[in-house]
């Protein structure tokens, strides 16, 4: 049997970038050779094992048939007599089809190498158009490798794909999966480029599309996807979310940030109520630091420094907590409102 390293390992290595997990095929074997050798099978659709030392994936060489819609409407066949060509073959782009043996040679039918240098997406076959996922890794690979652009044809049977439906198939999963590794990346404003190219908006990102997106560097995937979604109505972003299968994290962060991001933003010129209400909200009468991420986003997105509202929140849950309060039931929440609202209104006047 050979063993190669194939993917984003050796894509990574050639870019100079670090490598995250390393992926290898196995050409010339059975299932029974690498149980023998006490690699542990675990794929459910396709053999792939765990080497016994190091944890690391290797998938037994493969071809792929088309059988039904969607992403996983494969038949997938394995055989020791399946090439390394033909394994490099069904994969989606040629950067991601170049592999290398042990001694550190490259085999790249597909000009992975070249594409490289090129900066270019390019699809390895035609058989490209026969995974939707591979549109959304596209969209993905353009945030993270900036510079690199859509292949022209690879475009044109992107829009082909999407025109007949194809984003219709995937799971919302799947969608998440490469949204977020675009939010992490150095350019996640490509990856909508790349949807808008390719007129992938429907029907994960009906609610996106056309919605403002502010510069988004140099922020976290939450600040940066609240940023995406800032726009939206409250019924948008719970749509989106439920649909792409966004975190409760991230679509809470969002959400919180439409719904009272500007009130703590202008807090010095908002009614005292108003912002009590606000803070309440976002639970910094529990604790004044539940404040800080929605704080940080704004200081991100709109460079305003609200030190001096968390200084007032942290010294109002002091006072309130230190009050006798006469009233009890909800009178005494009434007071507490009151209270609270007061102390607000004299740190609004503090320059
Ligand atoms: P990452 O840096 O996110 O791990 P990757 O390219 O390694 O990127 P993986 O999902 O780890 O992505 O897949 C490993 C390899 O398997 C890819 O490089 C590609 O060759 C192939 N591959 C993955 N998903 C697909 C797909 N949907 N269609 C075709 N080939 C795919
Ligand atoms: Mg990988």
């Amino acid at each position: 049997m050979q063993i190669y390293l194939v993917g984003g390992a050796v894509r990574d290595r050639l870019l100079g970038k670090p490598v995250k997990d390393r992926d290898w095929v196995v050409i010339g074997a059975t299932e029974a050779d690498m149980t023998s050798q006490g690699y542990q099978r675990v794929g459910a659709d396709f053999p792939v094992f765990l080497h016994p030392e190091t944890r690391e994936e290797y998938a037994l060489a493969r071809t792929e048939r088309k059988t039904a819609a969607g992403h996983k409407g494969f038949v997938t066949h394995f055989s020791p007599d399946v090439t390394l060509e033909e394994d490099l073959a069904r994969r989606d782009l040629t950067i991601n089809a170049i592999a290398q043996a042990s001694d550190g040679e490259l085999v790249d039918p597909f000009h992975g190498v070249r594409d490289l240098e090129a900066k270019q997406l390019r699809a390895v076959t035609e058989a490209f158009r026969e995974d939707p996922l591979r549109i959304l890794r596209v969209a993905r690979f353009a945030a993270q490798l900036p510079g690199f652009q859509v292949e022209e044809h690879t475009l044109d049977m992107m829009i082909d794909m999407c025109a007949h439906g194809a984003m219709d198939e995937l799971p919302g999963e799947r969608v998440w999966q490469e949204l977020h590794k675009a939010l992490q990346a150095p350019a996640p404003e490509r990856f909508f480029q790349v949807l808008d190219a390719a007129n992938a908006w429907s029907p994960f990102f009906v609610e996106l599309r056309g919605a403002e997106r502010p510069p988004l560097g140099g922020a976290t995937a939450e600040n940066r996807l609240a940023a995406c979604l800032a726009s939206l109505a409250v019924e948008d972003i719970r749509a989106f979310c439920h649909r792409a299968k966004v975190p409760n994290a991230f679509r809470d962060f969002a959400l919180m940030v439409v719904r009272y991001g500007d009130t703590l933003r202008r807090w010095r010129e908002v009614d005292a109520l108003e912002l009590a209400g606000a803070v309440s909200a976002c639970r910094g009468y529990h604790d004044a630091d539940n404040l800080r991420p929605l704080l940080a986003y704004l200081r991100w997105r709109f460079e305003c420094e609200l030190s001096d509202l968390l200084a007032a929140v942290a010294r109002s849950n002091v006072e309130v907590h230190a009050r006798q309060f006469s009233e009890t039931g909800p009178a005494l929440g009434a007071a507490l409102v009151r209270a609270r609202a007061q102390l607000l209104r004299d740190a609004q006047r503090l320059q």
